[in-house]
């Protein structure tokens, strides 16, 4: 059978690996291409390069990208959906900005809609991401009634008396249950969901959504997930195998822990870093024979928050480097920068503990790719090996690959917690003593333990896709839209 059409819009192009998992539709991308191109030809020739990648631009202006962008969806949406507070000082700058930014969002959301609906064919799938777009589901609708539309948000909803301060509030909420399937990564973000549309709109939640004057938009959680196997097979590619060598050899003797994340205020960075270093103070044992490995992929850094946070991270991380570092090594070693995809499962795999500390986090799939990267070869032949019943040579096989498993430190905080809680050591990221003894716990943590919450994680990510999150999310939205009809 043909393959379902299906048109994906996010604000940005191209599109990230989450949408890897798309391959089994006929799809097309949609969004703003990131750059500002102001003549007719310029447009035209962009056009025309994209198409070659099924990518379709919007064309924003500065003016707008500036009000929608780094305004209405960077300054107001993403703090307040990460429970984030904004100094008093910015907080009355945004409150006296606030409409204009607001009329700006819903400009670029009809611009985005107009895109769609030119490309837009009958019985098309047009599934609208995240926090940028929340104006686009009703404007859709607007063009055409008929129109199959989804909605998916990568962050956090929060709860409903933080949404409740929005003063925008009840106008988004409207747009986005416009379409027929809303969905979000976990069940707690999906019934505050519900709550703001219950408390501020007044509709009536059931366990299927939020219905209002009988017309139901479904409501639910979609776990996203990786592409589990691209990670799994780049273990045993030549360059990552020489990374692994060389980081082996950089570290011999020292347990690495790692921490793979954007320098943004909602990953707790300064929080992971001092919970470290009072596992230092308090473990003189271990100072020598540990290194934290912190990847720290700049963002945003016109921003002046953002700035101020790179040098309290450089701060704290030079303060602690001064204070137990010898001359020949040093407990962390932070990277302003990011790496490329072999060195960054080299270093996955290499991890004894990874730390992932967010203080809120949509989803945060750095935890899902550090499982699938301590996956090695060697454990399939092990479980071959066990079925055949060998000897108690495979039994010393077992104890020694079980001792490679790393260990996930979790933040209770992120979306993954929901999923990889049973495998994972949760902590909460606010209370570094906790976080403290949770990497000694860690450290400490017997083989068969390892492997035990490994297997647990392992399951969950290669179960757990990006491809079947995308196939789950159409599918029901497709269902959805049938029983719909067979209602009225
Ligand atoms: N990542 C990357 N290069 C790096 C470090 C990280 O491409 O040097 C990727 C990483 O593989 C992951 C993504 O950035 O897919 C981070 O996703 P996550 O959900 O953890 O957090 P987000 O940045 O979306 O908040």
């Amino acid at each position: 059978p043909a393959k379902q059409r299906l048109l994906v819009v996010a604000n940005r192009l191209p599109p990230c690996n989450s949408f890897e998992g798309v391959k089994e539709f006929d799809a097309r991308w949609i969004g703003w291409a990131g750059v500002n191109v102001p003549d007719d030809v310029g447009q035209r020739a962009l056009t025309k390069a994209l198409a070659e990648k099924r990518c379709i631009p919007v064309f924003l202006d500065e003016e707008i990208v500036h009000q929608y962008y780094n305004g209405y969806c960077n300054n107001i949406l993403w703090p307040l959906f990460h429970y984030l507070s904004l100094p008093q000082e910015d907080r009355l700058a945004t409150t006296r900005s606030f409409q204009s930014q607001f009329d700006a969002y819903k400009k670029a959301n009809q611009m985005f809609a107009a895109v769609v609906n030119q490309h837009y064919e009958e019985g098309d799938v047009v599934w609208c991401h995240d926090y940028h777009l929340m104006f686009l589901p009703k404007c859709l609708k607007e063009y055409n009634s008929e129109m199959k539309v989804g909605w998916f948000l990568h962050t956090p909803f929060p709860s409903s008396e933080i949404h409740r301060t929005l003063p925008s509030r009840s106008e988004l909420l409207r747009s986005v249950i416009a379409a027929d399937l809303v969905g979000f990564h976990t069940y707690d973000y999906a019934r505050h969901f519900v709550s703001a549309c219950t408390r501020i709109l007044g509709l009536e939640g059931t366990p299927e959504g939020v219905e209002d004057q009988g017309k139901l938009t479904r409501v639910a959680a979609f776990p996203i997930g990786i592409d589990s196997e691209r990670f799994v097979r780049a273990i045993d590619l030549p360059p990552v195998q020489e990374h692994m060598k060389e980081l082996k050899q950089r570290f011999a003797g020292r347990k690495v822990m790692l921490g793979v994340d954007r320098l943004d205020m909602i990953k707790g960075i300064p929080q992971k870093i001092l919970a470290f270093e009072k596992f230092l103070e308090e473990n003189p044992q271990w100072r020598d024979k540990v290194v934290l490995l912190q990847i720290a992929v700049p963002t945003r850094t016109d921003v002046p928050e953002y700035q101020k946070l790179t040098s309290q991270v450089h701060e704290i991380v030079g303060r602690i480097n001064g204070r137990f570092g010898t001359l020949t090594a040093v407990p962390i070693h932070h990277l302003d920068r990011s790496l490329d995809f072999h060195a960054l499962c080299a270093l996955y795999a290499v991890t004894d503990v990874a730390l992932v500390t967010s203080l809120r986090d949509g989803m945060n799939l750095v935890s899902y790719e550090f499982v699938a990267c301590q996956a090695s070869k060697k454990d399939v032949a092990l479980v071959t090996s066990l079925r055949d019943g060998m000897n108690l040579v495979s039994y010393e096989f077992v104890a020694c690959q079980a001792s490679k498993k790393g260990v996930l430190i979790l933040s209770e905080f992120a979306g993954a917690a929901q999923s990889l809680g049973a495998g994972a050591i949760l902590v909460n990221p606010w209370n570094i003593t906790d976080v403290a003894a949770s990497i000694k716990y860690a450290l400490d943590m017997p083989a068969d333990e390892r492997e035990k919450r490994h297997q647990h994680n392992f399951k969950h990510v290669t179960t757990h896709t990006s491809q079947e999150w995308a196939a789950t999310f159409v599918s029901e939205l497709n269902d959805t839209i049938v029983e719909a009809q067979l209602r009225t």
